[in-house]
């Protein structure tokens, strides 16, 4: 959209050009320039204003760009020029040059940039220009320039933490982009595991991770995206038109440059950003509704980790209204006593012999007769109260089955999966010694695995439910240790009786001979301290092998077994004819 400002100078070009709207109400009516610049800059401190007349290089600036950025008149000969000695920025003055050169060489009319700008208290902003340079008929002279420079740093529309333009102005960004008509790609992307950071490293560490990214990522790609801060950790990058990279490659950039910072930390990068891919305008989505729309797809590749984006589509658009259907449904067959949930059992065997000597509890659920990932459902649990009568039930059906199991085996042991979210519960400790007394199983026979998040986010809880696990002869497990935050500290600081190794350390023994030392270590550690170790997710004979060799105790993996129906379990019990071969 360019309506044309003929009503500073210039008539007869003007009728030589199709005239616009705005040109003939200018020349039918009554018409001030006066008033109407001042209205528009008027108390105005967010953005600045400035045109002027290219063939005899001189310009006029608003008032408020005049104090703030130290110029002596409103009046301005050379503004383009002598704007440069306020970008501080070698990498962003080069931009500026580059953009103002190839407006001219390539006649362009527009001239869209963000930068940095020093005003003359030394406080250094970020700023958006967006301009607009008329030329004459032939397109050979540069006649006239406009153009509003918002200053994006208002407390307002910045995250404090990121430094990032807030909603607001993301919501501007694509009105204007809507407005324009032209289609531009949008990235948005969450970071996952800001609120374990915070729980294990504190939030000054995470404050800085989210820092160092946002800034690293102005820094590098600002002159190829607009990035915004939206609510939670999810942020938003509207790329430019003129940027010829595929989105997968601005996401492997972007992707990058996170893993990077967090490096530079030492902080686990493990599935810590998702990616959504939408282009706007979409489909007479309004911007709320595109919003809206980007936001759940970022949700859907939160749970399509292996996946390295999702893009809108006929498919995703599915996929999202799948999951609205999942959360309602999960909702209601929880009110409804737990109907199409049922536990399934993995066994755990002795690394030495492979005969089976336990089993982890895994919870299922079926949605119109499909199993459900419990990386999908458990977080959504989670997220709602019901994963205190979920994990209660799965308790009650752990504590039921190991007495029965208990027939086939005496020694066997079940171990189940504790949520965070069920130590808030103040009842939880009394509810599962409750359970225990109705079946009146002996609690050695059990197993609680804890994940290493629990352990600095509730301290107190915790040494209370490993005190009550240990007036009734219930073990704990630490599940997972070795895929984020795994610290020896922790290993030591609670009673575990078992520590699982997570997967994610198996690749790592592959690589070479060192890591595998350093597992075999953490086994002989172990030991020392009384606990015992079991190794998940063996796959393979190879595997199988080299796991062998680090002296652990225990493994679980589809090498020896995949998760079973109880049905299946009690006839492999009953059989005791197991042995070790691969079950895939
Ligand atoms: P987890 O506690 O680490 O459970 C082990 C997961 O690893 C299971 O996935 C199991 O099927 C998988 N696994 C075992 N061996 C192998 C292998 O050799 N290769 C591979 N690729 N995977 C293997 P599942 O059943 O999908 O459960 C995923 C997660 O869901 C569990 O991870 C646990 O965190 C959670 N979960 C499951 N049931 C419950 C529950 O009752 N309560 C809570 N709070 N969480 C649960
Ligand atoms: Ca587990
Ligand atoms: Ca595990």
């Amino acid at each position: 959209m360019q309506e044309r400002f003929d009503i500073y100078n210039n008539s007869e070009k003007t009728a030589s050009i199709q005239e616009s709207t705005f040109s003939r109400f200018v020349r039918e009516h009554y018409f001030n320039a006066q008033s109407m610049f001042d209205s528009v800059t008027r108390e105005n401190s967010s953005s600045y204003f400035c045109f002027g007349d290219m063939q005899h290089n001189v310009f006029y600036i608003s008032d408020n760009m005049r104090q703030e950025f130290g110029f002596e008149s409103n009046i301005v000969p050379d503004l383009i020029r002598v704007w440069e000695e306020r970008i501080p920025s070698a990498k962003h003055l080069r931009l500026y040059r580059e953009d103002i050169q190839s407006m001219i060489c390539s006649k362009r009319t527009a001239h869209d940039l963000r930068y940095q700008v020093r005003k003359s208290n030394g406080e250094t902003i970020w700023v958006r220009c967006y301009g607009m340079l008329e030329w004459n008929e032939e397109k050979t002279m540069p006649l006239f320039f406009s153009a509003r420079i918002t200053h994006q740093d208002d407390q307002f529309v910045v995250d404090p933490v990121t430094n990032l333009p807030r909603m607001l102005a993301a919501f501007t960004h694509l009105r204007e982009v809507q407005c324009s008509g032209k289609s531009q790609l949008v990235i948005a992307f969450s970071l996952n595991s800001i609120t374990e950071i915070n729980n294990t490293r504190g939030r000054p560490c995470s404050d800085r991770l989210l820092r160092n990214i946002s800034s690293t990522l102005m820094d590098r790609l600002f002159d190829r995206m607009a990035f915004y801060h939206l609510e939670g950790m999810r942020c938003m990058a509207v790329v430019d038109p003129e940027c010829t990279e595929s989105p997968s490659e601005l996401i492997a950039e972007i992707r990058a440059i996170i893993e990077e910072c967090c490096h530079e930390m030492e902080i686990p990068v493990h599935s810590f950003c998702s990616f959504a891919v939408m282009r706007y305008p979409c489909d007479n989505l309004s911007p709320e509704d595109f919003m809206g729309h980007i936001i759940s797809l970022i949700r859907l590749a939160k749970s399509t980790p292996d996946k390295p984006y999702i893009e809108y589509s006929a498919e995703s658009v599915g996929r999202i209204q799948k999951m609205s259907k999942i959360a309602l449904a999960l909702n209601q067959d929880v009110l409804n006593g737990m109907e199409h949930f049922r536990i399934v059992v993995q066994p755990i065997v002795n690394a030495q012999n492979g005969t089976v000597i336990g089993g982890e509890v895994l919870l299922r659920w079926t949605f119109d007769g499909e199993n459900i990932s419990p990386g999908v459902f458990i977080p959504m649990l989670e997220k709602s109260e019901m994963i205190h009568t979920v994990g209660l039930w799965v308790f009650d059906q752990a504590t039921q089955n190991c007495m029965k199991l208990l027939r086939y085996d005496p020694s066997f042991y079940l171990t189940f999966n504790i949520s965070l979210r069920q130590f808030s519960n103040p009842d939880f400790a009394a509810s599962l010694i409750d359970v225990v007394a109705k079946y009146g199983l002996d609690a050695s026979h059990l197993t609680a695995e804890i994940t290493e998040s629990c352990l600095d986010s509730l301290p107190e809880s915790l040494a209370r439910f490993a005190a009550m696990c240990n007036s009734i002869g219930m073990h704990i497990a630490l599940d997972d240790f070795g895929s984020g935050y795994s610290s020896m500290r922790m290993l030591l600081r609670y009673p575990y009786d078992i520590i699982k190794l997570d997967r994610s350390l198996l690749g790592e023994i592959m690589e070479s001979d060192q890591k595998m030392q350093f597992i075999r270590s953490i086994v002989y550690a172990c030991h020392q301290f009384g606990k015992k170790v079991c190794m998940e997710g063996v796959e393979t004979e190879e595997q199988n092998n080299l796991i062998r060799q680090t002296g652990c105790d225990m493994i679980q993996g589809f090498y020896y077994y995949r998760p079973m129906e109880l049905c299946d379990l009690y006839h492999l019990l009953s059989r005791g004819d197991q042995y070790p071969g691969s079950n895939l």
